[in-house]
């Protein structure tokens, strides 16, 4: 049963990321429930109505492309008509605030790279920054490892070109798919799917995580490899975990913290600098 984080906790995890060299921040589908997103696990996810296996391997894709094209279609939908909620734009604004944090997301539905546009020109209905520059800071620096890829990238599943496509898509037939400009093959979303490796990017991670004197954990259940032993990684090299999520984890046992408490309520008060700082 999900309890509300007590301030001490808070203000416990806040003392040890300001005082920490280093931050990784790594999150999960549950950061995005309060945009209204689903998860895979626990009530309401995807995993209730389609089996994994059914949807998210080479072989399904190889089996059945336009349904696994549906599925994503309907998530790509639902992503693009939503927002970044209070915990991406507090992280955003974490990672622009300082130079050493780094944020390493599971997630494909790109509100991530939302949150940090819009902390530096502004959403579209206020047009104002919300980080300002003027001590030459990196922009990018906001934007997220994606760890699984994204779903507004295609990938050619013989030449291996990528794009951005973001443009809706017609899932009637396997003729309305994504095809390839240069060859002409069918596309796929430009996702990691079950049994397939993440490249470098974890690489990158791990990297990161191993210099890190802090892990923040938001939304994520912590099952899915290899993503999950980012955390470990922190902690193995002598570093904490804190965590955010309503329900524990498997690696609550290894948190210095554990906000049992929705993002969008946990994190800003978490992240955000004391009035002097
Ligand atoms: P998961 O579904 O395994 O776990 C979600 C976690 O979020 C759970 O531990 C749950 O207790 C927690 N949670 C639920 N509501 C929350 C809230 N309001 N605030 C904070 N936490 C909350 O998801 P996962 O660990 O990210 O791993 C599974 C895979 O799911 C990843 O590969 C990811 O690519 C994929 N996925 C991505 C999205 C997305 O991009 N939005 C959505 C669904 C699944
Ligand atoms: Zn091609």
């Amino acid at each position: 049963m999900a309890v509300a984080a007590n301030v001490s906790e808070i203000d416990h995890g806040r003392d040890i990321l300001r005082d920490s060299r280093g931050v990784i921040v790594l999150t999960g589908a549950g950061l995005s429930v309060d945009s209204g997103l689903m998860t895979f696990r626990g009530s309401g996810g995807h995993w209730k109505k389609h089996r994994p296996e059914d949807l998210a391997t080479p072989e399904a894709f190889h089996r059945d492309p336009r349904l696994v094209w549906e599925w994503y279609e309907e998530r790509r939908r639902a992503a693009a008509k939503s927002r970044p909620n209070d915990a991406h734009r507090a992280i955003a604004e974490f990672a622009l605030r300082r130079d050493d944090v780094v944020i390493a997301t599971q997630n494909v539905d790109g509100l991530h790279t939302l949150a940090a546009r819009e902390a530096v020109m502004g959403d579209k209905y206020s047009k104002q920054p919300r980080v300002s520059f003027t001590d030459g800071g990196d922009a990018n620096r906001a934007l997220p490892l994606e760890l699984h890829g994204t779903f507004y990238n295609v990938r050619c599943t013989s030449c291996g070109l990528c794009r951005e496509h973001r443009d809706l898509i017609d899932v009637s037939s396997k003729e309305t798919l994504p095809h390839c400009d240069d060859c002409g093959s069918l596309m796929r979303p430009d996702v990691v799917w079950f049994g397939e490796p993440l490249g470098v990017v974890i690489e990158r991670a791990f990297d990161c995580a191993s210099r890190s004197d802090a892990c923040l954990i938001v939304g994520t259940s912590a099952v899915v490899q290899p993503a999950a032993n980012v955390a470990m990684v922190t902690h193995q090299a002598g570093g904490v975990i804190i965590e955010v999520n309503p329900n524990e984890t498997l690696l609550t046992p290894m948190c210095e913290v554990s906000l049992r408490d929705t993002a969008a309520m946990a994190v800003p008060p978490l992240l955000t600098p004391d009035v002097d700082g």
